[in-house]
């Protein structure tokens, strides 16, 4: 059985955790370093990329996940977990940090006020599956290294949402609140790969 971390300082731990379970996880909520023992993997949730920056700071998780994180461990950011993994975060507020796994330029809410929050189809290989967007990061450069692996068109054609560099993946939407376990399910077998 694989074992995955959720990190569990702010957001939408549990919704995390129910579908990693469904699909035959064994799941830890990490709070602090010594969570990070054993892990196969870790997702970082939707929330608040500004209140996660800081409590990983304070949690004492920031310095031994980035050692992680540089020796290729596997990570997951969904939304605000997605900014906390990219090299260049557009409208960040200045307090706030990243990991830098991810060679891409985000823009925090960056689908404007109007459609803060919207719901489209998301286009990953051969599946649809929703996408739910809330203030969601936009993804506005990705660099050569980046493998986008599903998009969506919402009125500007096709635009990526789920990209992923080596082991570090990051999607802009929120698979978690949704009953759709593709997303979850890929993350989990690129684990069990990276372990063979
Ligand atoms: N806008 C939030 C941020 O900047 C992300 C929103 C989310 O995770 N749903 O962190």
């Amino acid at each position: 059985m694989r074992r995955v971390g959720v990190l569990a300082l702010q957001g939408d731990v549990r919704e995390h955790i129910a579908m990693l379970e469904t699909l035959g996880a064994s799941v830890i909520k990490v709070r602090r370093a010594s969570d990070l023992e054993n892990l196969d993997g870790l997702i970082i949730p939707g929330g608040e990329s500004t209140t996660i920056s800081h409590l990983l700071d304070t949690s004492g998780v920031r310095e031994p996940l980035r050692d992680l994180i540089v020796g290729g461990f596997p990570v997951l950011g969904t939304c605000a977990g997605l900014i906390m993994l990219a090299n260049e975060v557009l409208d960040g507020r200045a307090d706030q940090w990243s990991f830098e796994a991810l060679d891409v330029a985000v823009r925090r809410n960056g689908y404007g006020r109007q459609i803060a929050s919207f719901e489209t189809p998301v286009i990953l290989g051969n599946d649809v599956v929703p996408g739910v967007f809330i203030r969601a990061p936009r993804i506005e450069r990705w660099g050569e290294e980046v493998e986008v692996i599903a998009w969506h068109d919402h009125g500007e054609g096709p635009h990526p949402v789920l990209v992923r560099q080596g082991a570090a993946w990051g999607c802009s939407f929120h698979p978690e609140l949704t009953n759709n376990v593709v997303l979850h399910g890929l993350f989990l077998d690129a684990l069990a790969e990276a372990l063979r």
